[in-house]
């Protein structure tokens, strides 16, 4: 019959069907287990790959900034290829500045415009970087 057909399960690990209980997912313990350990591989190599892309930013900022303040065009930084999409902290200062630092560890940039010219005021981090957005929906 074509209904009975839908409800042929495959094993998420070797994709032969299964037989049994609706709601197993895997023919057997080590079709499980090996499932699940590559999914953590997967997992780990991701979380690796973005860390190492912080580490490299944190080093393009250390680099330029050698005194604890630098400002650079933008252009420096896309340059060393720096990565805007990952950082390991936001900081936004009160007003009147309410300028946005991504924070790479222990150093951090902020986006400004100078005159039409895209720059980036480069600090080394401040403890108050980790206070703010402590509660993000009370920013
Ligand atoms: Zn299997």
């Amino acid at each position: 019959m074509e209904i009975e057909k839908t409800f042929i399960k495959t094993c998420l690990q070797c994709s032969k069907p299964i037989t049994g209980r609706l709601d197993k997912k895997y023919c057997n313990d080590y079709c499980r287990n090996t499932y699940n350990n590559q999914t953590k591989r997967t997992a780990d190599k991701q979380i690796q790959e973005v860390n190492s892309i912080i580490r490299k930013n944190r080093r393009i900022l250390k680099t330029l900034c050698p005194a604890g303040k630098a400002r650079v065009s933008k252009e420096v930084l896309d340059s060393m290829e720096y990565n805007y999409r990952f950082f390991s902290g936001i900081y936004r200062s009160p007003a009147p500045a309410k300028l946005v630092y991504f924070i790479c560890y222990d150093y951090a940039f902020s986006p400004l415009n100078e005159e039409g010219e895209n720059m980036a005021l480069i600090v080394e981090k401040e403890d108050h970087f980790d206070e703010f957005f402590a509660n993000p929906w009370s920013a």
